[in-house]
């Protein structure tokens, strides 16, 4: 059989027009970007274009865009950038974060600051009334996922960005800041930083049909964070080591046209997905569906089946040509459901998940929890 991958939200295919964008900073035009001469410039203004074409998707200005390695250094940056910057205070965050901010809000525990780990309903979305409660004149950041890396519930950012506004306004604490990693939602949900209120934001290309191993922090002006890698003082100081310019461009390549698909795509993976969900339901006793079922993103659906390991399923699934993944919403150490872990399996859809794959994978699925 031939196989069928659905795990598109571990890593995407490199979309052709990125991979040729791409390509001439590989060998022919590989000069350093901070150099002098006409190669380097040729090197920097193609990071440059990079940069003004991600900042136009976001609505943002380029200066407020930054280069990294990927979604966990860009975290990394905005968590301990904004703690290292204030030395001390509180950060709010929810139990479904990716561990590239819980890793580092359990360091920053140890290191005196003070974290709050929202809890989320049976749903799997974080309560923005829970975020208002939370707020305290020592909050300095708050970081909420956009969506959900394993059951793809949506999060309410802008309701989130709102509260924070208002308590910032209320209070006159200029010093609360709004992150979000938004990695998982930006291939279908709106970017524009205006309209989400948040002050930071994480996205990578590795998501998005582009290439792996680089990613952008946003940072609204005015924000001040401290750099976690010192160096030559690149990306404004913010972020030192020699800028990658393929992958830059890669990234600023897939950004633009998962956008220009963002419509289209949406639409018929939701299509897929409720269909695929739907149909696993009712065909397999035993299965329930994993978070919010309209509340998620268009490409995820999430099961447990009962009593039955998700491990097995997946090596099952994967020995008949159908790739999937594990994984409950809950991956902080001290929120960690190990029940859930073991039962939950994600099927993830992308660009080339058509139907007929998918009553495949229910055909085999079927025969599997049998
Ligand atoms: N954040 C989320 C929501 C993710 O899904 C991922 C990747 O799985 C990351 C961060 C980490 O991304 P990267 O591999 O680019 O560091």
């Amino acid at each position: 059989m031939k196989r069928i991958y659905l795990d598109y939200a571990a890593a995407t295919p490199l979309d052709k027009k990125v991979k040729k964008a791409m390509e001439p900073f590989w060998a022919r035009k590989f000069a350093n970007a901070g150099a002098i001469h006409a190669e380097g410039e040729e090197a920097k203004k193609a990071i440059e274009n990079a940069r003004s074409s991600a900042a136009s998707v976001l609505g943002s200005k380029s200066g407020e865009v930054f280069f990294t390695s990927g979604a966990t250094e860009s975290n990394n940056l905005a968590l301990f950038g904004i703690a290292r910057h204030f030395k001390k205070g509180h950060i709010i965050t929810s139990e479904i974060e990716h561990p590239s901010v819980l890793e580092p809000c359990m360091a920053l525990e140890k290191e005196g600051f003070k974290i709050t780990y929202l809890k989320v309903g049976a749903d799997g979305i974080v309560d923005p009334e829970d975020v208002k409660k939370s707020l305290r004149p020592d909050t300095i950041l708050a970081s909420i996922v956009y969506a959900n890396n394993k059951i793809g519930t949506i999060q309410p950012i802008r309701e989130i960005g709102q509260i924070i506004k208002d308590y910032r306004l209320k209070t006159k604490n200029y010093g609360l800041f709004f992150h979000t990693d938004a990695c998982q939602a930006s291939n279908y949900l709106n970017l524009k930083i205006e309209s989400l209120g948040v002050d930071l934001l994480t996205l990578n290309a590795s998501k998005i049909y582009g290439p792996k191993g680089v990613g952008v922090l946003f940072k609204k002006t005015g924000v001040k964070i401290s750099p976690q890698i010192l160096g030559g003082g690149h990306e404004q100081g913010l972020r030192s080591g020699t800028p990658s310019t393929p992958l830059i461009v890669g990234l600023a390549e897939a950004l633009v046209l998962t956008q220009k698909m963002k419509n289209y795509e949406s639409k018929r993976l939701s299509e897929l997905r409720d269909y695929f969900i739907q149909q696993v339901l009712k065909e397999i006793p035993g299965s329930k569906l994993n978070g919010h079922s309209k509340k998620r993103l268009p490409n995820n659906a999430n099961f447990s089946f009962l009593q039955k390991e998700a491990e097995s399923i997946i090596i099952k699934l994967d020995m008949m040509s159908v790739a999937s993944s594990s994984g409950s919403a809950c991956e902080s150490q001290h929120q960690k459901d190990e029940k859930e872990e073991r039962y939950s399996v994600r099927f993830s859809l992308g660009r080339h998940t058509n139907k007929k794959e998918l009553n495949k994978v229910i055909e085999v699925l079927k025969k599997i929890v049998k």
